[in-house]
């Protein structure tokens, strides 16, 4: 415990975070690629771990990634697959990707959008079809492309502070 300026006690523990998820200003959908967006929940430097929401109007792949971690996520609308394996996520499933998975994800024809929870831990490294590593995102480039995005539509860059831990 310690006390603040004010006298209070507090936990050593960082300040929680509870919002809508769903957000009502379109503007805190950070566009990734075309048809995509991510919504910050929580950006955790400290283990190098982001939770969101990937939001996904196109139908076709999205990516080939190579996760070092473990992810799991939790379809709220629509649904998705990875190629390399048999089943499908669909609105309402928990899926857990075990680390050292290389998966290409898929978004169906005649699904018009998805929107998945994602809890990701370190990184997801993009893959070609020959494997060769194309780029990686970890929460630092999140916050990097919430900083620039909420800058450029007017909710300030320190917009996504309220994310970070
Ligand atoms: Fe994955």
């Amino acid at each position: 415990m310690y006390k603040d300026m004010k006298g209070s006690a507090h936990r050593l523990a960082p300040p929680e975070i509870a919002v809508k998820a769903m957000p009502e200003d379109e503007r805190v959908w950070v566009p990734q690629a075309e048809g995509v967006w991510f919504r910050p929940l929580m950006l955790n430097t400290l283990v190098g771990q982001w939770c969101n929401l990937l939001r996904v109007r196109r139908a076709g792949v999205l990516s080939r990634h190579l996760h070092p971690n473990p992810v799991h996520g939790y379809v709220i609308e629509g649904r998705w697959f990875y190629r390399e394996h048999d089943w499908v996520a669909e609105t309402g499933s928990y899926v857990f990707e075990p680390p050292g998975e290389v998966h290409t994800l898929v978004v169906p024809e005649d699904c018009p959008e998805m929107i998945t929870f994602f809890n990701i831990t370190g990184s997801m490294i993009y893959l070609d079809e020959a494997n060769k590593h194309v780029g990686y995102e970890d929460v630092f480039t999140k916050i990097d492309m919430c900083r620039a995005h909420y800058a450029e539509v007017g909710l300030g860059a320190d917009y996504v502070d309220q994310f970070v831990r």
